[in-house]
């Protein structure tokens, strides 16, 4: 059994060439609640978008990729087979932190961009009313299909996150994990930024992780940019520097360290649990929360 695409979503999406709404076209096999393959299209110019496995094609229909993410897209397939595994030991650190700030998910309708493997995707799916997620990996929305299988409120998509637009104010919750990092330039991740805006309703929140220019890389003078070994490009933020980018849109932006590594940490041999909780523990200490690996941003309109 695979994962399908829930029917009620169709009317979160927009078509890519000219943000008009989309209809089913032909369904191949699905049920009442979600399809399996099929085809759905434009009510305006007809496109037509594929449905395969349950995901929905919009990526061959957006505009062409700059070439590092044409890089990333080939890096992301190619590790999604053991992201999950080199992750694992810091679920504790990241996870739990993530889901509070996210806070209630009962009946909620979630977008998340650049889902991936879907490390936070199967939590927000078992609790949230309906969820749409998308990246441009094949190969890992394939594993998240797996992972997901039997689930009637969800809606896998594999698309450019970046210029994926939605219907304005549908979603409750728009949230990206580990994913803004990798995105380029300022003026792709103002436009993302911007999209993600739009398509919440007023009283949605945006949650996002991005990685953090924290103490240690500033004290060892680790550069702030550039490009990991699988050919991924990267960016770490300083607090001020995401915290402008996401007030150029949003009204209230609330932000804090995440992921901390205390320096003794190694040599103590503490359990991935017992380092979980103190992670989260010092999250809230200043100074020695300079230290998180990741920065959460939680954004909201008014
Ligand atoms: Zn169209």
């Amino acid at each position: 059994m695979s994962v399908g695409f829930n029917k009620k979503l169709i009317e979160a999406l927009l078509c890519q060439k000219d943000n008009s709404p989309i209809e089913i076209e032909n369904i191949e096999s699905g049920d009442d609640n979600v399809i399996f393959s099929g085809s759905l299209k434009c009510s305006s110019c007809n496109q037509s978008y594929q449905i395969k496995n349950g995901i929905l094609n919009f990526l061959s229909s957006q505009a062409d990729l700059p070439d590092v993410m044409k890089d990333e897209i080939e890096a992301r397939n190619k590790e999604a087979g053991i992201y999950d595994e080199r992750l694992s030991v810091r679920y504790h650190k990241e996870v739990p932190s993530t889901l509070k700030t996210i806070g209630d998910l009962e009946g909620k309708k979630v977008i998340e961009y650049g889902c991936g493997t879907g490390r936070l995707t199967k939590y927000l799916a078992d609790e949230c009313g309906l969820i749409l997620a998308n990246d441009f990996s094949l190969e890992s929305l394939f594993i998240l299909g797996q992972k997901l299988a039997g689930k009637k409120n969800v809606g896998l998509i594999l698309a450019d996150s970046v210029q994926l637009k939605t219907r304005e104010k549908y979603f409750d919750i728009a949230c990206s994990f580990q994913f803004l990092e990798h995105v380029p330039t300022s003026g792709q991740r103002a436009n993302f930024i911007n999209n993600t805006y739009d398509t919440l309703t007023n009283d949605g929140i945006s949650v996002s992780t991005v990685y953090h220019f924290d103490l240690r890389r500033q004290k060892n003078k680790q550069s702030i940019e550039g490009m990991h070994n699988s050919g991924i490009f990267f960016h770490y933020f300083t607090s001020p520097e995401i915290e402008t980018e996401f007030k150029k849109y949003f009204a209230k932006v609330d932000l804090r360290p995440i992921d901390i590594t205390l320096p003794m940490e190694a040599r103590l041999k503490l359990s991935v649990k017992l380092a979980g909780a103190l992670s989260r523990f010092f999250e809230n200490i200043p100074y020695i929360n300079k230290l998180g690996h990741l920065l959460i941003i939680k954004a909201k309109k008014e």
